[in-house]
C-alpha cells in the first residue's frame, strides 16, 4: 500500500497547511482516510478527485471531516460532473460518487452541519454514504479496513487496514489519549500513524490526545515497525518532537509533512 499525507495539521491549520487526511492507494484503488479543513484542496494538488474510491472518517471532530463540504460541492456542482457538455468538459452520465463510511450518526451530523444554511442533502447527496459500526470490517479493492474505539472526547475509532494482496499493513490511531486499545490493536504493525499533538499532557479536564513521547511509547509497546507521528502544530519545534519520541522508540520515526509518502 501507499499513503501519501494530504495534511496533519492539528485542529488549526499550519501556515498553508491541512488538516487531518491521508490517501491510501493499492492497484488502482484510492481511499482518502479523514477529510479535515483544507483537504480537499490537497487532494486536487497530488490526484484526481473524481478517482477517489471512498472516503473513511475516524471521528467527527471538524478537523477530520470538514472539508466534506467542499469535496460534497465539488462532486455536485463541477462543471465535468455534469450530464450535458460544459465548456472543455464533454458531459458525463456516469458522475463520481465515491463511498464514504463514517462513525454512527454521522450522516444526522452531516445533515445539521450543511444544513445551518439550508443544504441538508449536500453531503448525502454528493456521497453514498454507509455508517460503520465498531466491529464492522470493509473491503474496499484490495484493502480492509477494521475498527476500534480509542478515548477521546467524541466517539472515536483507530483504523487499521490490511492489504489483501500482501502489501503490509497500516494502523492509525486517529486522535486519542493514552490507552491500552490502541497498543492491542496496532500490535507489529508496518506503519503506525499516531498523533503527537501536546507540547504536555493535558493540564485540567479528561485527557484527549498525546504527546510524542506517549505517542512513541504507545509505538514501543506495540512493536511496531515503523511510526509516523502526527496532528502536530508547525508551532511546535519538529527536531524537539523528534527527540521526545526518540527517548520511547527505538525504531525508524518520521515526522508527517504533507506530500510524503510512504510504502509498506
Ligand atoms: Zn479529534
Ligand atoms: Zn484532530
Amino acid at each position: 500500500m501507499r499513503l501519501t499525507v494530504l495534511g496533519k495539521s492539528p485542529s488549526w491549520q499550519d501556515a498553508d497547511g491541512a488538516c487531518s487526511g491521508y490517501l491510501l492507494e493499492e492497484d488502482g484503488t484510492t481511499v482518502l482516510l479523514d477529510c479535515g479543513n483544507g483537504v480537499f484542496s490537497k487532494l486536487r494538488r497530488y490526484r484526481d478527485y473524481t478517482k477517489v474510491d471512498a472516503v473513511v472518517i475516524s471521528h467527527l471532530h471538524a478537523d477530520h471531516f470538514l472539508d466534506l463540504v467542499p469535496f460534497s460541492y465539488a462532486l455536485t456542482y463541477a462543471p465535468r460532473q455534469q450530464s450535458v457538455p460544459v465548456d472543455r468538459w464533454p458531459g458525463t452520465d456516469t458522475p463520481a460518487r465515491p463511498q464514504l463510511y463514517a462513525p454512527r450518526g454521522a450522516t444526522e451530523v452531516f445533515r445539521r452541519v450543511v444544513g445551518a444554511w439550508g443544504n441538508e442533502d449536500l453531503i448525502d447527496n454528493a456521497f453514498e454514504i454507509s455508517e460503520f459500526e465498531p466491529d464492522s470490517v470493509l473491503e474496499i479493492g484490495s484493502m480492509r479496513f477494521r475498527f476500534r474505539h480509542v478515548p477521546h472526547f467524541t466517539e472515536t475509532f483507530a483504523i487499521d487496514i490490511v492489504s489483501m494482496n500482501g502489501g503490509g499493513r497500516i494502523t492509525y490511531g486517529a486522535d486519542c489519549s493514552p490507552n491500552e486499545g490502541l497498543v492491542e490493536f496496532a500490535r507489529d504493525t508496518d506503519l503506525l500513524i499516531v498523533e503527537a499533538t501536546l507540547p504536555r499532557p493535558e493540564r485540567t479536564g479528561i485527557r484527549g490526545h498525546l504527546t510524542p513521547m506517549e505517542a512513541a511509547e504507545h509505538a514501543c509497546k506495540a512493536n511496531v515497525k515503523h511510526v509516523l507521528l502526527t496532528h502536530v502544530s508547525d508551532e511546535l519545534d519538529e527536531l524537539w518532537v523528534r527527540s521526545c519520541a526518540k527517548r520511547a522508540f527505538p525504531g525508524p520515526i518520521s515526522v508527517a509533512h504533507e506530500g510524503a509518502v510512504y510504502e509498506t
